[in-house]
C-alpha cells in the first residue's frame, strides 16, 4: 500500500473546486461518463488496430445508485489503468490541468459561468463527494489498483482484487448533495447530458411490454419483461450521412430531441463539414408561434455527442437561434467567455457557415417546390426577415427567395414585384412606389381604394417589418415603400390626368377655414383634394415617415433613440368633389355646419380605428338619436 501527497502547489484546490463549480455541480456525472466513454473508445481503437487481442465485446457503461450506502457508482469496461497510470493520470496530469485552469480563471470564472461548460474532468467528482474511490484493472495483464481520496491532497493507492477489465468510480455523496442518490434525479441528468453518447449507458432496469401474438384471444393480457434501462441512442441522426437518412428519420429524430413537441418541423438542414473546422448537426425550422419569448426547445450544442448547453448565443447567428436542433463541434472553445467567443475566428467561420447553409437550403426549397415554399412562408418569414435585417450576407442571398405576398395571396420575389408594378406605380422622380398594408381588416377601405386604381398592395405584417423596409429603401435604388393609409399614396403616384375640383378657389378657401375652425389644429392638418365623387368625403391618413419611425421605436430599432415621443399627427383629407362636402360648404347655420363636420370626422376616425372610449360612446349615442 502506497500513500502519498497529490502533487499540487495550490493547497486549497478542493475548496476552490467546490466554490467555483457550485452553481453547476451536476456536471460531475457528465464528466465521469465522458471518461468512461473515452476509456471504452480507446479500447475499441486498440483492438481495431491490433494493439491488443483482448475481446472488445459489447461494452456498456453502468451507473448505479446505492441509496443506503450513500454511494454512486460509474462502471465501465474500457482500457482501465495500471497503478502507474493512476499515478500519472490522476495524481499528476489531471490535477495540474485543473490547477492551471483555476489559476488562469480565478477572477473571471465565477460570474461568467464558464467552468460549468468546461468541467474539471475527473476532479469534478469532489463537488458532490467527500470521498472518491477508483477501482481499476487495465486491459494489460497487471493487477488491479485501488485509489482512495477524501477531498484533501492526501490519497492512498493500493491493490484490488477486481478481476474484470475496466474502471469503477465510487462517489461517497456529501450530506448536502443527497439529491444525487435519487434515481429520478440521476435519470434526469443522464437524459440531459448523455442521451446521444456513443457507448450504451445502463441505469437499472425497466419493464417492457411484449407484443401479443397474432392469434392471441381478445382478453389476453400482454406480458411484460424486465430489460436493461438503456439511456442513450449511441448513433443519433446527425452522426450519419445525409444520404443514409430519409425524411421520416429526420422527423423521428426531432421527436427524440423534443419529446414534448407535438408539432412537426417544417423542414430540416443537415450540417456536415470537416474543413476548416469540424461541425455536424441538424437544424429544424419549426412553425413559429407569435409568442417568440416562450421558447424552451432550443438548439442544443454537443461536443462529440456530449451535451454541453442549449445556449448557443455567439455560435449560431442570432436570427437562427429561433430554430431547433443539434450542433456538434469539437472546435468550439468553451473555456472562454461569451464575448470572447464572438470574436474568435473559428467561431466566426462556424457562424457564417451556418448562415450560408441555411440560405442555400431555403433557396433550394424555393426552387424545387415554390408552391410548398409559399405555403410555409408565413411560418418562416420572421426568421428570414430578421436574418435579412441583421446579416448583410443573408440579405443578399435572400433576394432569391424572400417573398412579398399581396393582399390577394399572390407571392412575389422582389424582382418579380418590381416587374409587375414598374409601369403603374412610379412617382414623379421615377421611384418605384411599393404599396403595402399591415392588416387586411383595419386598412380595408384603403386597400380597396388602392386596388380600384389597379395598384398592387402587399400584406406585410411582421413586427419588424418597418425596420426591414427602411433597410430595403437604403439598399435598393429608387424604391419607396408606402402604407396604403399614408397620406402620400395619392400624391405620390404619378397620375396621367389631374383631377379637377368642382370648387372654385374662393370656395376652397372658405371650406378650409370652416374645417379649421372646428378641427383641433395640433392633431390634424386639413388638406383639400379633388378625388372621385364616390370616394370617401373625408379621409384620415398618417405620414409614412412618422408612422414608420414610431413603429421602429416601439420594436426597438437601433439608432432610433433621441427621437423622444413622436406626437400623433394626422392629415385630414377633404374630398372637394364629394356631395357631402358641398353640403357642408353651403350650410348657412354655423351650428349645423359644425355638427356636420364633427360627425363626419368621427366617421372617418371610426374607419381608421381611432375613435375610442368616451368619444366613441358619445358618437354612438348621437348616431342613435339621429336615426330615431
Ligand atoms: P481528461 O478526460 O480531460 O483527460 P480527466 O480529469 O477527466 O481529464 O481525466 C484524467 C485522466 O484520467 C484521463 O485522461 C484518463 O487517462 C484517466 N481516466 C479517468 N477516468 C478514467 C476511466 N474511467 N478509465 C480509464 N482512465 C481514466
Ligand atoms: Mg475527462
Amino acid at each position: 500500500m502506497a500513500t502519498g501527497k497529490i502533487n499540487v502547489s495550490v493547497e486549497n484546490i478542493f475548496p476552490l473546486i467546490k466554490k467555483f463549480l457550485y452553481s453547476d455541480h451536476e456536471i460531475f456525472l457528465r464528466e465521469l461518463i465522458s471518461n468512461a466513454t473515452d476509456a471504452t473508445l480507446k479500447l475499441k481503437h486498440l483492438t481495431d488496430i491490433g494493439e491488443t487481442d483482448v475481446a472488445y465485446g459489447n461494452p456498456v457503461i453502468e451507473v448505479k445508485v446505492d441509496k443506503e450506502g450513500k454511494k454512486l457508482h460509474v462502471i465501465d469496461q474500457g482500457v482501465g489503468m495500471t497503478k502507474e497510470e493512476v499515478e500519472k493520470y490522476i495524481n499528476e496530469v489531471a490535477f495540474s490541468g485543473a490547477e492551471e485552469f483555476l489559476e488562469k480563471y480565478k477572477d473571471s470564472a465565477k460570474d461568467s459561468g464558464i467552468i460549468g461548460h468546461f468541467g474539471l474532468g475527473f476532479y469534478s467528482a469532489f463537488m458532490v463527494a467527500n470521498k472518491v474511490e477508483i477501482i481499476t484493472k487495465s486491459y494489460k495483464d497487471e493487477p488491479a489498483a485501488h485509489w482512495v481520496c477524501e477531498g484533501t491532497t492526501e490519497f492512498t493507492l493500493g491493490d484490488s482484487d477486481k478481476k474484470e477489465r475496466g474502471t469503477e468510480i465510487i462517489l461517497h455523496i456529501n450530506e448536502e448533495d443527497q439529491e444525487f442518490l435519487e434515481e429520478n434525479r440521476i435519470q434526469e441528468l443522464l437524459v440531459k447530458y448523455n442521451k446521444f453518447m456513443p457507448i450504451p449507458i445502463k441505469f437499472g432496469t425497466k419493464e417492457e411490454t411484449l407484443p401479443l401474438p397474432e392469434d392471441a384471444p381478445e382478453d389476453a393480457e400482454a406480458e411484460t419483461k424486465t430489460v436493461d434501462n438503456i439511456i442513450n441512442n449511441p448513433e443519433p441522426a446527425w452522426t450519419k450521412q445525409p444520404t443514409e437518412l430519409e425524411d421520416k428519420d429526420y422527423k423521428s429524430f426531432y421527436r427524440e430531441l423534443y419529446p414534448m413537441q407535438f408539432e412537426e418541423p417544417l423542414f430540416h438542414i443537415h450540417l456536415n463539414v470537416d474543413y476548416p473546422f469540424n461541425l455536424t448537426g441538424i437544424l429544424y425550422f419549426p412553425k413559429m408561434t407569435k409568442d417568440m419569448n416562450i421558447q424552451k426547445d432550443k438548439i442544443q450544442l454537443y461536443q462529440n455527442q456530449v451535451y454541453v448547453t442549449d445556449n448557443v448565443e455567439g455560435i449560431v447567428p442570432e436570427f437562427l437561434t429561433m430554430l431547433r436542433g443539434v450542433i456538434d463541434s469539437p472546435d468550439i472553445p468553451l473555456n472562454v467567455s461569451r464575448s470572447y467567443l464572438q470574436a474568435d475566428g473559428a467561431v466566426k467561420k462556424i457562424s457564417s457557415y451556418i448562415t450560408r447553409k441555411v440560405a442555400d437550403k431555403l433557396k433550394s426549397l424555393f426552387n424545387n417546390n415554390r408552391e410548398d415554399f409559399e405555403q410555409k412562408w408565413n411560418d418562416i418569414k420572421i426568421v428570414i426577415e430578421y436574418g435579412m435585417l441583421s446579416e448583410d450576407k443573408f440579405f443578399e442571398k435572400a433576394q432569391k427567395f424572400a417573398l412579398y405576398p399581396t393582399v390577394e395571396n399572390e407571392y412575389f420575389t422582389f424582382e418579380e414585384l418590381q416587374d409587375k408594378i414598374k409601369d403603374n406605380q412610379t412617382d414623379k422622380d421615377g421611384n418605384l412606389v411599393v404599396l403595402y398594408a399591415s392588416n387586411n381588416d383595419e386598412q380595408h377601405s384603403y386597400i380597396q381604394a388602392a386596388k380600384a386604381k389597379g395598384y398592387k398592395v402587399l400584406l406585410l405584417d411582421s413586427p419588424i417589418i418597418s425596420h426591414l423596409l427602411q433597410k430595403m429603401e437604403s439598399e435598393k435604388e429608387k424604391i419607396t415603400f408606402v402604407r396604403v393609409d399614408s397620406d402620400q399614396v395619392d400624391n405620390l403616384i404619378k397620375k396621367d390626368e389631374e383631377k379637377i375640383s368642382k370648387l372654385s378657389e374662393e370656395e376652397k378657401e372658405k371650406l378650409k377655414g370652416d374645417f379649421e375652425k372646428v378641427i383641433p389644429k395640433e392633431k390634424y392638418t386639413v388638406q383639400l383634394e379633388a378625388m372621385d365623387s364616390d370616394a370617401a368625403p373625408l379621409l384620415i391618413t398618417q405620414p409614412e415617415f412618422m408612422r414608420r419611425m414610431k413603429e421602429m421605436q416601439q420594436t426597438g430599432g437601433g439608432g432610433m433613440f433621441g427621437m423622444g415621443n413622436m406626437p400623433e399627427m394626422y392629415n385630414l383629407v377633404v374630398n372637394t368633389n364629394h356631395p357631402l362636402i358641398s353640403e357642408i360648404l353651403n350650410t348657412k347655420t354655423e351650428k349645423k355646419q359644425e355638427r356636420l363636420i364633427k360627425h363626419s370626422l368621427d366617421l372617418a376616425r371610426l374607419s381608421q380605428n381611432l375613435l375610442k372610449g368616451e368619444e366613441l360612446t358619445n358618437f354612438v349615442k348621437r348616431s342613435f338619436d339621429m336615426v330615431k
